[in-house]
């Protein structure tokens, strides 16, 4: 069985000009802070939630960017902890271990977090479903050891996903799972949620060009520097390393990819991803790849997700019933297709298959 995790992010950010050929070498090739020139500072690429972090900032000297990151990795830190399936203590490890018994304290942070991911499983249909973790784990997904569960395996554990079944209490700060045995697993929505703090951060900190990838969730503070907007590069889902199929242009705003070539393992030949589909237990078919543009980053993260579930033509309503949010979808014939606005909205140059 062939495991497969791309250790760079689903999207690459491109920090030469629209009209350069795109540097995924010059990106993927730095992997320590560097002062790349004056007044334009990279952290490298750094690591977090089982992911890779990269932040450019524009306009400070490295003295003062490098503090920027600094503090805006302690913000991630604060977050993984309290939100990882893998560190003692965590929040959601107590939630967990409280399932069908009890109430538990947490951070606001999760309460939030939470609370919007359940509104947008609500828009979505429950396409989005951060209970689905008794799933993943029957894929061998969390421990790494990677199996097909038989129909019967993955029938047991469904009655186990419900987002409708988790109650956040705001006023008292506490989460219960309602049934014993549920499981929750933020992993779909921490980046994009930390992504949103982390833009905050820098942006209460006085950083007015700055741009973070973190994993596939993109933020970005205003523009370049030089008043280009920032360029990213979108992925070829069947393509190499550093292959890209299109570029987007960004300013002032988020987005987040989802695809079936991050992380997967293959068994007799066919491709099994780390996306389920909360209403089957197994990994949804038809749509291979989704960047979603828009104007808040948790939201963005989740409805690349979604639309992973939902498919093109229930995906591309949702998002756009989301408000304010564009996609671009590549179907498992290699279509491309975006929603209406996603072209009057941004600059943007997919081709048109792959
Ligand atoms: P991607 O960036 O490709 O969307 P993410 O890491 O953001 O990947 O989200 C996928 C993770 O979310 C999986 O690793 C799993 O832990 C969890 N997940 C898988 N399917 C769903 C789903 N339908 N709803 C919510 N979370 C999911
Ligand atoms: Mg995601």
């Amino acid at each position: 069985m062939k495991y497969v995790k791309s250790l760079a992010s689903i999207i690459f950010i491109v920090l030469f000009s629209a009209l350069t050929v795109v540097g995924i070498v010059y990106l993927s090739s730095r992997n320590s802070s560097v002062g790349d020139s004056e007044g334009v500072y990279s952290s490298g690429i750094l690591f977090a939630m089982d992911t890779t972090l990269d932040i450019t900032i524009h306009g400070l000297d490295e003295k003062a960017a490098k503090a920027d990151v600094d503090a805006a990795v302690g913000l991630i830190k604060r977050i993984e902890a309290l939100t990882s399936r893998f560190e003692a203590d965590s929040d959601v490890l107590k939630i967990n271990a409280n399932a069908g018994r009890g109430a538990v304290v947490v951070d606001p942070i999760v309460i939030e977090m939470v609370e919007r991911s359940a509104a947008m499983s609500g828009i979505c249909n429950g396409a989005f479903d951060f209970t689905i973790a008794p799933v993943v784990s029957l894929w061998g997904f969390y421990n790494k050891e990677f199996r097909v569960p038989a129909s019967g395996e993955i029938d047991s554990v469904l009655p186990l996903v419900d987002y409708r079944q988790v109650a956040a209490d705001k006023g008292n700060n506490t989460v219960m799972l309602l049934k014993p045995g549920m499981e929750l697993d933020l992993g779909g929505v921490a980046k994009g949620y930390a992504v949103e703090k982390v833009c905050g951060l820098l942006k209460e900190r006085g950083v007015e060009n700055a741009l973070v990838n973190f994993g596939g969730a993109v933020g970005a503070i205003g523009g370049r520097i030089d008043g280009e907007p920032w360029v990213i590069g979108i992925k070829d889902p069947r393509g190499g390393a550093g292959d890209i199929i299109g570029r987007l242009e960004l300013e002032d705003g988020y987005v987040s990819s989802s695809g079936d070539y991050e992380r997967y393992f293959e068994k007799d030949g066919l491709r099994y991803f780390h996306i389920f589909d909360p209403g089957t237990g197994r990994q949804p078919e038809g749509v291979i790849a989704v960047t979603v543009a828009g104007p808040s980053s948790l939201e963005a993260d989740i409805l690349s997700t979604a639309v992973m579930v939902l498919g093109v033509e229930e995906g591309t309503r949702t998002a756009e019933e989301s408000g304010g949010f564009e996609l671009v979808v590549i179907d498992s014939s290699g279509t491309v297709s975006y929603s209406p606005g996603m072209k009057n909205n941004y600059s943007i140059t997919v081709d048109s298959r792959i």
